[in-house]
């Protein structure tokens, strides 16, 4: 008998804080969930606030910075006794046009955070992910909008800066899905291989089991290309409230190892730190 695996020591790399004005709970609400969840690392990844005006209405402000890395380092000095790890990160999101003003703001952040998390939330102007715009899908095409966030991802990987590719299908989050299934494949295929290359890893985000999607960021045919493609992974549940930490990690994990990995990563101050399934 065995109890190892599912004891194995696990890293959640995303979690937000109500800084963003949609996460709900108190820091230290978090970190218990955390620590009862059994975590080995925990890293708080909330949305950057950059470029300027862009989507403020769902990140932090820019003042709000200090008071976020002020958070983080109570949550670390809270931690430090037991065996949890607690990470500073960050979500920033690929604004065409406006990658420079971007990065302006967060390389001379970069000595302060362990890893950074990559995503797309829109295309054009199309938060196509807001559950208050779910009306707007068929003004903008469902293929159109698959198109454009692929296209985004594409250009996103190309030009890096960070660690972790979130939710990489994010458009079916509600139920949406590309008339052809083999475009997403085959265009994924491509994208996973560029961010192998650049030792970009690849994040199975169990919000999507939350949500009409009802299945992990990526699906199965997403997550073998991957592991063909040599993406390594990392496990985050997108907590915006305490009781999301660590969400159906076991089917994560379960799902990770039936594609064929048999490790996550987690990153310390940049550097990969693989942990078992
Ligand atoms: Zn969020
Ligand atoms: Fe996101
Ligand atoms: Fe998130
Ligand atoms: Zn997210």
């Amino acid at each position: 008998m065995s109890t190892a695996r599912h004891t194995a020591p696990r890293a959640d790399l995303h979690t937000h804080t109500a800084l963003c004005k949609h996460a709900s709970g108190a820091p230290e609400e978090y970190l218990a969930a955390a620590q009862k969840a059994g975590l080995a690392f925990w890293g708080v990844s909330d949305h950057f606030p950059a470029p300027a005006g862009y989507d403020a209405a769902f990140r932090m402000a820019p003042d709000d910075l200090p008071r976020y890395f002020g958070i983080l380092d109570s949550l670390r000095d809270i931690a430090d006794a037991s065996s949890l790890t607690v990470l500073a990160a960050a979500e920033f999101d690929y604004v065409p046009g406006r990658m420079n003003e971007v990065f302006a703001e967060l390389d001379p952040l970069r000595p302060k955070f362990d890893y950074l998390i990559g995503s797309v939330h829109y295309v054009g102007d199309f938060a196509f992910d807001d559950p208050d715009k779910v009306d707007e899908w068929p003004r903008y095409g469902v293929d159109a909008v698959w198109d454009g966030y692929l296209t985004n991802l594409e250009n996103f990987v190309k030009l890096g800066g960070f660690n972790v590719m979130a939710h990489s299908d994010l458009p079916k989050k509600f139920g949406f899905r590309h008339s052809k299934p083999e475009t997403v494949l085959r265009r994924m295929t491509d994208i996973y291989a560029y961010a192998a290359a650049k030792g970009i890893c690849l994040e199975l985000n169990t919000a999507g089991l939350r949500v009409t999607a009802n299945e992990i960021y990526p699906a199965a045919e997403l997550l073998r290309a991957a592991f063909r493609a040599g993406m390594r992974i990392t496990l985050g549940s997108d907590a915006h409230k305490p009781e999301h930490i660590a969400f159906a990690f076991d089917e994560a994990a379960e799902l990770a190892r039936s594609v064929g990995w048999t490790a996550h990563t987690a990153f310390v101050r940049g550097e990969p730190v693989e942990l078992p399934l």
